[in-house]
């Protein structure tokens, strides 16, 4: 898999030094994914008040790319309401089928030339969707 240097770059930071790794202790949703085709698993913990993602962390394994994809979407999403939280999740998704994206946390696009391998697509998307299942469920509850 052959990646522009410079993005590559970003990813392996991501992979090797993961912001928001581990679990709190508190509370919070909890989603557990995993990828079969590649053997990638995630467990993302929310913590939502009044309407905005307060804190996410997670725990998981698997190759780089699923790794550094969660590393970045839990340092993005910090902040973000439930809507632009999802609205993000649907940008990354488009960039996955190679549309244009831009992104205030810059070191996402970083993950834009995934979309060239499609098996790899899946590791990119799986901390996003869990995103997803999570917002959905702070939101119901
Ligand atoms: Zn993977």
């Amino acid at each position: 898999m052959q990646l522009d240097d410079l993005y590559r770059r970003v990813i392996m930071d991501h992979y090797k030094n993961p912001r928001n790794r581990g679990k709190f202790e508190d509370d919070g949703v909890t989603i557990e994914l995993n990828n079969p085709t590649c053997g990638d698993k995630i467990s993302l913990q929310l913590q939502v008040q009044d309407g905005k993602v307060a804190n996410a962390r997670f725990v998981g394994e698997g190759c780089s790319i699923s790794l550094s994809s969660a590393s970045m979407m839990t340092d993005a999403v910090k902040g973000k309401t439930l809507e632009e939280a999802v609205a993000m999740a649907e940008q990354f998704s488009g960039m996955m089928k190679g549309e244009p994206a831009e992104f205030e946390y810059e070191d996402i696009e970083a993950l834009s030339g995934v979309n060239k391998f499609p098996a790899r697509i899946k590791c990119a998307m799986l901390a996003w969707n869990a995103l997803r299942k999570g917002v959905e469920q702070a939101d119901r509850g």
